[in-house]
């Protein structure tokens, strides 16, 4: 007898994957340039040149044994002591090393985090459309999601909505701005009133409730934007960050949780995270990143292909009649489908080798998501395809 749960979780890939794997498939039968996958958000631009010459650098001048052997469970305290400050120094805060515990990616920040903060019976508030995954994540921290609808239209949070369902079983409520899939990002009015919102509700309730932030876009950024840092905001906040798209980096799996000093019991709460990370084996995340994103943290990949990308898609479509919410952060673009049925539509789509990823599981059924951390010229010829495409609609 084995896991039955666990067993179905790896049988069925996830939406992204299928296509992922389906394009995989279809390349090998008519050739990659005639097929134009937007399905996954793997970065198209390569990491910075820093990185390369960090790691060469480091490869050839450190000790061996040392830069590959086992950091301290929670990362290496130069590593940690080198992010803290940098957060320190961009926000005007305060950051305490010993608060950081560094990960393999936001998919790890967001596991142990959940594990660390969720007893059985807890809920965890997602907002839709949300990255499909945190409802493997949160289940399997024991809790359940509760998916809260963002405002029509416009993909920002909706008060009303979010206030209505917290309940005294809400244990945290997870954001991502900028967001995965619709690139939409939360101004800081808004986290400091979603921060006013849950201080209410936990007086109101007499319970705890984390926000957790997961950040993987943070900074890719259109507009000169400001994301806002969100435990400025709210005391019981969790960082989940990740350099998989800040450094293009998704291979290489690692990023950081970040508690806030101004948590209340913060050490404890960082304990339960260390113990989270221990039980799942997410421990030492890996020695030789760790070292390399200690010395770029002020390093981005380059913005301004995705930035050019996301202009010829949201321009390009609109004028075939599509409609766009444009975007002002991370790599993806949420388009309504022609249709009521966003499967049929991508289906549709497919007959024009257009891979896209149909919306129903991030919890806001109608749409698809275009990932466009592609080139440039993967777009150029994905036009004709979409022009068509509507054009069976007419
Ligand atoms: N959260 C969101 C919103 C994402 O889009 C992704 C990856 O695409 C992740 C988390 C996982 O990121 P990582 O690759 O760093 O684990």
């Amino acid at each position: 007898m084995i896991s039955e749960k666990m067993m179905q979780l790896g049988k069925k890939r996830s939406v992204i994957r299928e296509i992922f794997e389906y394009s995989k498939k279809r390349k090998a039968e008519i050739g990659a340039e005639n097929v134009f996958d937007f399905s996954i958000g793997n970065p198209s631009v390569a990491a910075p040149e820093t990185v390369k010459n960090v790691m060469i650098d480091l490869l050839a001048n450190t000790d061996p044994v040392a830069l590959h052997g086992y950091t301290s469970a929670q990362g290496d305290a130069g590593v940690r002591a080198a992010i803290a400050k940098d957060i320190a120094e961009e926000f005007d805060v305060t950051v305490d090393p010993n608060l950081i515990y560094m990960t393999c990616g936001a998919a790890a920040s967001l596991t142990v985090s959940l594990h660390a903060i969720c007893l059985p019976g807890d809920e965890v508030i997602a907002l839709a459309p949300f990255f499909p995954e945190y409802r493997v994540f949160v289940e399997k921290a024991g809790a359940s999601l509760r998916v809260v609808p963002t405002l029509d239209g416009s993909f920002q949070m909706d008060f009303d909505a979010i206030a209505a369902a917290i309940n005294e079983k809400t244990k945290a409520i997870i954001i991502n701005s900028p967001n995965n899939p619709t690139g939409v990002i939360f101004p800081e009015a808004d986290i400091a009133k979603l921060g006013e919102l849950l201080r209410a509700k936990e007086a109101e309730l007499g319970t705890e409730i984390y926000l957790i932030t997961d950040e993987p876009y943070r900074k890719l950024v259109y507009g000169g934007l400001h994301v806002a840092y969100v435990p400025k905001h709210y005391a019981r906040t969790l960082v989940c960050y990740s350099y998989s798209k800040a450094l293009s980096l998704p291979g290489e799996r690692i990023g950081y949780i970040l508690v806030s000093p101004d948590m209340p019991a913060a050490g404890d709460v960082y304990a339960a995270i260390c113990g989270a990370g221990r039980a799942l084996g997410f421990v030492c995340a890996p020695s030789l990143l760790q070292y390399t994103v200690a010395k770029c943290l002020r390093d981005t990949a380059d913005v301004s292909v995705y930035a050019a990308n996301r202009a010829l898609l949201c321009d390009s479509l609109r004028k075939m009649g599509y409609q766009v919410t444009e975007p002002d952060g991370a790599f993806y673009l949420f388009v309504k489908a022609a249709e009521a049925d966003a499967y049929a539509f991508c289906d549709r789509a497919k007959q024009f080798e257009l891979l896209l990823v149909p919306s129903d599981d991030f919890g806001c059924p109608g749409y698809v998501r275009i990932a466009y951390c592609v080139e440039t010229e993967t777009i150029r010829r994905a036009l004709p395809a979409f022009e068509k495409l509507m054009e069976t609609y007419r």
